[in-house]
């Protein structure tokens, strides 16, 4: 076991590394995060905020193969791999597609269902706790479909959901839905109501939840890039900064997208890809909905927050590209407007991307660095690292405590590509 760590610096002021700095000030670690950009505007700034543990099924699901190779063909398709060179990108996506069988979906859903059960269940205890106001809202999330053949396929997912997961939904059919929900146009094919989720405003928690953590004497140094460390016996002495060298009992590496660019010195492969997703946000709409939507068929994602709306979701793999682009935006627009009678809100107040850390079997990577004893990685969270970030920042403080976690971390092991 590694002696108990005193100073810790975290790399990544996103959600995770957020999460991660809170749990070990809890256990008594004085902390720094550093961030290279500013804290927060990663791909945890204005991502859709469901806090969902309905969804515990991975990307890698036995369809999602030829959904990727037809989609290159398609540069309008919500899913879109761009054709181009890049190796790191193909072999990644070939360790994607061997897991797109059931067997694996279903080993990669029970891997991440801890994590998103645990930190729904934390995420009521710190909201309130530490008076983090970040427009909670715990109304669940509609799946719906507009057609009624969606809305009969989707039946045999909401099986595999209710018998082996213990998630249930209620079925809404035709004017029920609109019952429901009266934002929505009528005569769509229907929708399931997953009752266990909730949303919040992502921006408004990275900035109470820095607030609680600078109170509690947590120390976040902003525009400081970390390049590397300096190993010492097997063990990370310092980072080494722009701003040169830094030193720590313990360190934390929790750079998203971009935690593959520090994997030569964490002694494992790190094979994670920028899963690009846009998102626009506006005021609300006068017919705003209450409950988060998903257009399943569309893959659009609705939120209605108490100071915004927003319409978020597609995934691009494009590497690192930091283009805002029209095309991808414009297939949020395009989608909603099927289902809502008022689909936009006045005036947009941003058009936004980010880079969601993908893993090809859908399993976050936390663990200890098998090259550095006192480095402990959390990323890639694909798509749902704000729904896994509590438990996720509870284990790794567990890890570095040497105490027994709460969940198995087997399934997470940096060692395991
Ligand atoms: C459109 C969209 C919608 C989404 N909706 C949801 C949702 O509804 N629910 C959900 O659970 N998830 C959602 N996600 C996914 C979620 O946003 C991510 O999984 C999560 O934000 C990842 O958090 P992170 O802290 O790992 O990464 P980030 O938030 O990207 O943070 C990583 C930080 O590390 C910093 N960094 C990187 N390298 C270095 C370095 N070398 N030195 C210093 N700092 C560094 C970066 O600047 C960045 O701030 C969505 C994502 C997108 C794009």
């Amino acid at each position: 076991m590694t002696p108990k760590a005193g100073r810790v610096i975290v790399v990544g002021g996103g959600v995770i590394g957020t999460a991660c700095a809170h749990y070990l000030s809890l256990a008594g670690r004085e902390v720094t995060i550093l961030d290279r950009g500013a804290f927060g505007a990663g791909a945890s700034h204005a991502n859709c905020g469901y806090v969902c543990p309905s969804h515990v099924l991975p990307l890698t699901t036995p369809g999602a193969v030829g959904m990727a190779l037809r989609s290159m063909l398609k540069r309008d398709a919500p899913f879109y791999v761009k054709p181009r060179f890049d190796p790191t990108l193909w072999a990644w996506l070939f360790r994607f597609a061997r897991r797109c069988n059931h067997r694996d979906m279903m080993a990669a859903a029970a891997a991440i269902r801890p994590l998103l059960n645990t930190s729904r269940r934390l995420y009521d205890e710190l909201l309130r706790s530490e008076g983090i106001d970040c427009e909670w809202e715990a109304r669940g999330l509609l799946f719906i479909f507009q057609s009624r053949s969606g809305m009969e396929h989707y039946a045999e997912t909401d099986r595999l959901l209710r018998e082996s997961f213990d998630l249930s939904a209620t079925r809404h059919d035709g004017d029920a839905l609109t019952a429901l929900e009266p934002a929505l146009k009528p005569g769509l094919g229907g929708g399931w109501h997953y009752r266990t989720d909730a949303h919040l405003r992502p921006d408004r928690l990275m900035s109470e939840w820095r607030r609680v953590l600078e109170a509690r004497g947590v120390t976040v140094r902003e525009h400081c890039e970390v390049k590397g460390f300096v190993r010492e016996r097997g063990r990370a002495r310092a980072l080494m900064t722009e701003r040169g060298e830094m030193t720590a009992d313990a360190f934390v590496v929790a750079a998203g997208a971009l935690t593959p660019r520090l994997g030569r010195f964490l002694g494992c492969k790190v094979p994670i890809q920028p899963g690009k997703g846009y998102s626009i946000t506006m005021d609300r709409p006068a017919r705003c909905p209450t409950i988060p939507l998903i257009f399943e068929e569309h893959r659009v994602a609705v939120t209605p927050m108490r100071t915004g709306y927003r319409l978020g979701s597609t995934m691009e793999f494009a590497g690192y590209d930091t283009t805002l682009n029209r095309r991808r935006l414009d297939i949020l627009r395009r989608g909603a407007e099927h289902y809502l009678h008022e689909p936009f809100g006045e005036p947009v107040r941003e058009e936004w991307y980010g880079w969601r850390p993908m893993t090809p079997d859908s399993v976050p990577i936390i663990g200890r660095s098998p090259a550095l004893a006192n480095v402990v990685i959390a990323a890639g969270h694909n798509m749902l690292g704000l729904s896994m970030a509590p438990a996720t920042g509870r284990l790794v403080a567990e890890l570095l405590d040497g105490t027994t976690p709460h969940v198995d971390p087997a399934p997470y092991a940096p060692t395991r590509f």
